[in-house]
């Protein structure tokens, strides 16, 4: 085995700024680093990067990499890959962690078997033994009704994709130093076998489903789309996105993008307000991160209530323009 140290972080651009996943991908480093006396690596990958990189420092980057090319401006998975790897050759990371995102989905499989490591994917819990120096890869699996965790004992780095929200970032903090260093990397166009062809963006009203502090959310209960109005008027309310469960996506009731769950969105929102849904172990796997659950159910035996802080046992009819209404006053002051 190669020495190996250090905790290498690939960040993610969307829009020239660090997306969501490149801070929670940041916390996960920092906190792996400084149980392991590392230091944590970023690497950004794009085209006119420019001082995005430096602030990544303060969020507990100590040297952020920064592959700047015009051919690295869309994802391509062969030189995405070969920056990558060019950043393991530069600093040999003990740990490499990518998100787990369309882009890190399609990147990781490709870079372990480049650099002839294991990787777990979809990891929600990464833990440290500073005595071994293996992390602990825990990742759901059979439809999220088990944990499993893995290690990586033979080979370098131990790489890890990291689930969206799953990982919290640390407090930003504008005093810490750091250095940004230009990785040169030579991108080969006849290298590309996949071209880019355009990002079609999909247009959606109000407050992104993943980025809402409030979500209220739909289940098969809901009997049909019509009655999403009454979750609209409390998401209204709350300043909230309103999201559903499989059956009410694949009924059509709502958009399959706005599905909560294993197969959907991961959701941590501050209040998690389900109507509806009877808590299948699917379901919560999408928003067991929440703060606040509440559920509204009429079976008293749902297992949405073994997660639920609150919750009425009763018909969704009777009970939400009573809570609409006094959401309202509440929020009216
Ligand atoms: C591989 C796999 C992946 C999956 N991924 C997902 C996923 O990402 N997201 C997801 O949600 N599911 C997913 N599922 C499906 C999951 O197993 C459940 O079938 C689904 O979550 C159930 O949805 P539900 O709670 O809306 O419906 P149900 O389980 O049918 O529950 C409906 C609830 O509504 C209540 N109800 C009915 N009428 C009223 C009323 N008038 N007032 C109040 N309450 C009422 C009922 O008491 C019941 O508890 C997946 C399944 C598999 C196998």
């Amino acid at each position: 085995m190669t020495e190996s140290s250090g905790v290498l972080i690939c960040g993610e651009l969307a829009g020239g700024k660090p997306s969501s996943i490149t801070y929670e991908l940041l916390g996960a480093g920092r906190r792996l680093a400084d149980a392991l006396g590392e230091k944590l690596n970023a690497l950004l990958i794009g085209d006119g990067i420019g001082d995005v990189a430096g602030e990544l420092i303060a969020w507990g980057a100590d040297t952020v990499y920064v592959a700047d090319d015009p051919l690295l401006k869309d994802y391509q998975p062969e030189p995405y890959a070969a920056a990558i790897k060019k950043a393991c050759q530069k600093t040999s990371p003990e740990v490499l962690l990518l998100g787990q995102t369309s882009v890190g989905r399609d990147l990781a499989p490709r870079l372990a078997f480049a650099l002839g490591t294991g990787l777990a994917m979809d990891c929600i819990e990464l833990t440290v033994d500073p005595a071994t120096r293996l992390v602990t890869l825990v990742r759901p699996v059979y439809g999220g009704n088990a944990l499993a965790a893995f290690l990586c004992e033979k080979t370098r780095p131990q790489m890890a994709t990291v689930r969206a929200k799953a990982m919290s970032p640390v407090e930003p903090d504008g005093s810490r130093k750091g250095e940004v260093v230009k990785l040169e990397v030579q991108v080969d166009a006849a290298s590309i076998r996949v071209r880019y062809v355009e990002t079609v963006k999909q247009e959606a009203e109000g407050i992104r489903l993943e980025e809402a502090a409030v979500v209220v959310s739909g289940g098969r209960g809901m009997g049909g789309a019509e009655n999403f109005a009454m979750l609209e008027a409390l998401a209204k309310t709350l300043k909230g996105a309103v999201g559903g469960s499989r059956p009410a996506c694949d009924s059509g009731w709502l958009p399959s993008t706005q599905q909560v769950g294993l197969t959907g969105k991961i959701v941590a929102p501050d209040l998690y307000i389900a109507v509806g849904i009877s808590g299948s172990s699917q379901h919560l796997a999408g928003c067991s991160g929440s703060k606040h659950v509440v559920a509204i159910n009429k079976d008293p035996e749902a297992n949405i209530f073994k997660v639920a802080e609150f919750g009425v046992i009763g018909d969704y009819k009777q009970a939400l323009p009573a809570l609409i209404k006094k959401c309202g006053e509440l929020v009216a002051g």
